[in-house]
Order: structure tokens, then C-alpha cells, then sequence
């Protein structure tokens, strides 16, 4: 969890490579519903364009179908940009709690302000592969990767932004408090100031760590995950990609 440009992208793709878990993103998800022709397409698109958050009925619809999916799969997912209001974070426990899955190990990206902002406005994202680029690290025209094009997110700019981050602090930081409390799960500060790979071993070891656990906390979550969870995707992460 974390604020707009925090890292919560380039974080769960880093952490998904290196554990073999599942990791889903509503924001991606929400960002191909928007893409359909429909009613339903337009009123995601107008609502992600002024940066407000999609209804919790839509986002909680779509995030527990792939919860009780995994049920079926390795029994863990990463959830990036999910919950953000009290609502699906209370919505989330219940659905755990009925399905019997541990509550949820919530890592929150700390990032100040001002720095989002700079990030935010210097993001561009791979068309292809959406790989995240920060303009100051590398003045590139191409994805790394895969030589896709880098385009700027729609929602990217500063007026959106400031929006965005309006609503993070209205709808998602008693979110976090409520994380902090210790309701119904548990809470890690991860320095999103670090770099890309700094994070992302500060990540792998919150991880490791929570793994040593109890197993009877850990089973829940990572039921069948690799005996040893390989660093070698986030130690190969490229110079310029950041969050
Ligand atoms: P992100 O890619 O995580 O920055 O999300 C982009 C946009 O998708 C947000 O500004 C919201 O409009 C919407 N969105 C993503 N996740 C959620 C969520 N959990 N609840 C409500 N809206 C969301």
C-alpha cells in the first residue's frame, strides 16, 4: 500500500518475480475495464481521468473473484493498490476470515509528498510491457526491456495528481491507521525514498521474515511458495527503472 507513485507497481512485479506468487493490480485492472466500449467503460475512464477512486462495489467485485481463485492456485497473492478505503479493507477481512486465510501482511511504501509529486510528473510506462520509467534516471525514448514505446499514464499529470493524492489522504491513510492498530493484520513501514533494489530486499526480507513466523500464521499466505524465495529478478532490476 502507499500513496500514487510510491512504488507499489514496480514493487509487486519485483517481489511476484522473486516469490512465484500471483500478484494482481486494480489499478491495472481497472485501467483495461475503462478501455471497453460500454457504459460501464466510460464511467471508469471519467472517474480514473479526474482522479477520484471507482466505487468499492466494482473494485471489491473484482478483487474477491481472484481471491477465492487462488483458493485453486498457490494459495497467495501480492495486492497492489488494494484495499484503499475502510470499506474494502473491512470487505477484505471478512472474505479472508469466511475463506479461513490468514489477514492480510500489509506493507506500507512511506513516501513524502513533494517526492511523489516529482516522480508522478517524470513517470512514463513501457506500452508493451508496462515496465516503469522515472524520467531523471533515464532519458529514454524505448522500453529496455522490450523497445516498446514509453507513453505518459493519462491520469499522470498535475492537476489529476494532486487529486489523486487528495483522495489517498482522505480514503486510504485510515486505512493504513487501521493496519497500524493492529486490526486485522499486520503492518510494516518499508523507506520508499530508497532506490528500486534497496526497496525491494527491505521488501524480501519483511517477507522472509513474516515467513519464519509460526507456520500457522505464514500457511495462509504462502502456502506453497518456493523453499527459498530467489532475489535474482530484483537484483537484475534495470538502472532505469524506479517507482
Ligand atoms: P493506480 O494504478 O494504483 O495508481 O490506480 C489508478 C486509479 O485506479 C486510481 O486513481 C483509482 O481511480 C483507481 N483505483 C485503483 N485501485 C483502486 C481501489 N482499490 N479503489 C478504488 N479505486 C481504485
Amino acid at each position: 500500500m502507499g500513496a500514487p507513485g510510491c512504488g507499489k507497481g514496480t514493487q509487486s512485479s519485483l517481489l511476484a518475480s522473486a516469490t512465484g506468487i500471483d500478484s494482481i493490480s486494480t489499478g491495472e485492472i481497472l485501467r483495461q475495464a475503462a478501455q471497453e466500449s460500454t457504459a460501464d467503460g466510460l464511467r471508469l475512464r471519467q472517474i480514473m481521468a479526474s482522479g477520484g477512486l471507482v466505487d468499492d462495489a466494482t473494485v471489491c467485485d473484482a478483487v474477491i473473484s481472484r481471491i477465492r481463485n487462488m483458493q485453486c492456485g498457490s494459495g497467495s497473492l501480492i495486492l497492489d493498490g488494494f484495499p484503499r478505503t475502510l470499506a474494502q479493507a473491512k470487505k477484505l477481512s471478512r472474505v479472508l476470515e469466511a475463506l479461513g486465510i490468514d489477514p492480510p501482511l500489509v506493507l506500507h511504501l512511506d513516501v513524502p509528498t513533494d517526492i511523489l509529486v516529482q516522480r508522478l510528473t517524470r513517470r512514463r510506462q513501457c506500452a508493451l510491457c508496462g515496465a516503469i520509467y522515472n524520467l531523471a534516471s533515464a532519458s529514454l525514448a524505448r522500453c529496455e526491456a522490450d523497445g516498446g514505446p514509453l507513453i505518459e499514464r493519462a491520469d499522470d499529470n498535475e492537476e489529476v495528481i494532486l487529486k489523486r493524492l487528495a483522495a489517498y489522504e482522505m480514503e486510504t491513510l485510515p486505512v493504513l491507521d487501521y493496519y497500524r492498530r493492529g486490526r486485522e493484520g499486520s503492518y510494516r513501514r518499508v523507506d520508499g525514498c530508497l532506490t528500486a533494489a534497496e526497496i525491494a530486499n527491505d521488501v524480501r526480507d519483511i517477507v522472509l521474515l513474516d515467513r519464519a513466523a509460526p507456520v500457522a500464521t505464514w500457511a495462509g499466505r504462502i502456502r506453497s511458495a518456493p523453499s527459498q524465495l530467489s532475489t535474482s529478478r530484483i537484483r537484475s532490476v534495470p538502472s532505469g527503472v524506479t517507482s
